[in-house]
């Protein structure tokens, strides 16, 4: 008899629903965390010149020795530590899952947290355990501890600063959790996707613990459309890693490309600074609207909560604006829209219809 995907596909992946993109042609987009900018003309004719120079008739450089040089430099990790790259921080996400799927192992985060670590430990088979923050956000650390004794999770995903609440939890807190985690064999990956925007990272403190793993990603810098993460941490880990890694997986063009952006790297940190002012314009600009709270955000993101999400979200949608409806994705984020700061023109449009949104 002839067997029917139902009979041949796990039925947790039948569950499942592919990961849902927006249309947002003809919108102002900011549903995303994308850096709404685009490059100085120099930097788009140096771009056009390394992408020419590109040798698309070879496979890519396999290790990206060159590409990682560029990424040490710009972001200055020091050589202790080894470099990882994934087409996308998600390829590196899904590297470690597989990489750690023993039969029953877990793989543990808080809720609400980026989405990727719930649906990558259930396409590999890992039982996902999801840890609640506290109602404002803040890591519930006793919580996170028993969880930890209770499922000895073989590696825990946090993200710092979170997403899609936008706050930094607390250092101290993540310290003990490495600790604890590490005292029952576990892995602990920082994800710090929004470090550009942040006012503190692990990185120099990466290496002091020996089961403590940093990722990044040039997504939210301004380049998410060359799908580039990196995993930054010691070379014993990363090289368990790196044999599940598809050979070439960093394609050519990317490689030019973000091996010329890290030679560049100023006009993207001008933009993230740009970035982060106009965060700040738009949280004072948004607590001063009657029913909205703004939760602060050390993202290029703010969340924000209203009376009706719903309502809100179709507003925004008719005024032509697309952001990201969070209600209904956890109970903690009830009514709450994320809203990606944009260019200052794209910041007053959105703050002008929310204020005749409620
Ligand atoms: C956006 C995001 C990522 C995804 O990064 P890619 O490199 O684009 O795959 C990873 N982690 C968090 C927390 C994010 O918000």
């Amino acid at each position: 008899m002839m067997r029917m995907a139902a009979d041949v596909i796990r039925p947790e992946i039948r569950a499942l629903s592919s990961y849902p993109v927006q249309n947002a042609a003809g919108m102002i987009k900011l549903d995303a965390m994308e850096n709404p900018f685009t490059f100085p003309a120099s930097f788009r004719a140096g771009l056009a010149g390394a992408l020419a120079g590109a040798s698309l008739n070879r496979y890519p450089s396999a290790a990206a020795e060159e590409l990682k040089c560029d990424l040490r430099q710009a972001m200055h990790i020091p050589d202790s530590l080894d470099i990882l790259l994934g087409n996308g921080s998600d390829e590196i996400i899904q590297l470690i899952a597989m990489a750690t799927a023993r039969p029953g192992a877990r793989l543990l985060s808080v809720e609400p947290a980026f989405v990727m670590f719930r649906m990558i430990a259930t396409f590999c088979g890992l039982h996902y355990i999801g840890v609640r923050l506290r109602a404002d956000f803040s890591l519930d650390l006793p919580a996170m501890l028993d969880a930890i004794q209770r499922e000895q999770p073989a590696v825990t995903f946090i993200a710092y600063p979170n997403n899609p609440t936008g706050n930094l939890f607390d250092r101290a807190a993540i310290g003990e959790i490495i600790s604890a985690a590490g005292h029952y064999g576990g892995l602990v990956v920082i994800d710090e996707a929004y470090f550009a925007f942040a006012r503190d990272t692990f990185l120099d403190q990466i290496a002091d613990y020996p089961n403590a793993l940093l990722m990044r990603t040039v997504s939210k810098l301004g380049l998410a459309g060359i799908r580039l993460g990196m995993l930054i941490g010691r070379a014993e880990w990363l090289v368990e890693f790196d044999k599940l890694r598809l050979p070439y997986n960093i394609n050519a063009l990317t490689q030019a490309a973000a091996g010329f952006a890290m030679r560049h790297y100023e006009p993207l940190l001008q933009q993230a600074e740009l970035l982060k002012a106009e965060r700040s314009r738009l949280a004072m600009a948004l607590d001063r609207i009657d029913g909205i709270r703004c939760f602060p955000s050390e993202a290029n993101f703010i969340l924000i909560r209203v009376a009706d999400a719903g309502h809100s979200f179709a507003h925004l949608v008719s005024r032509r604006i697309l952001v990201k409806n969070t209600s209904g994705s956890h109970p903690l984020l009830a009514n709450t829209l994320r809203l990606t700061v944009g260019t200052p023109a794209e910041n007053d449009a959105l703050i002008a219809a929310l204020q005749t949104s409620t």
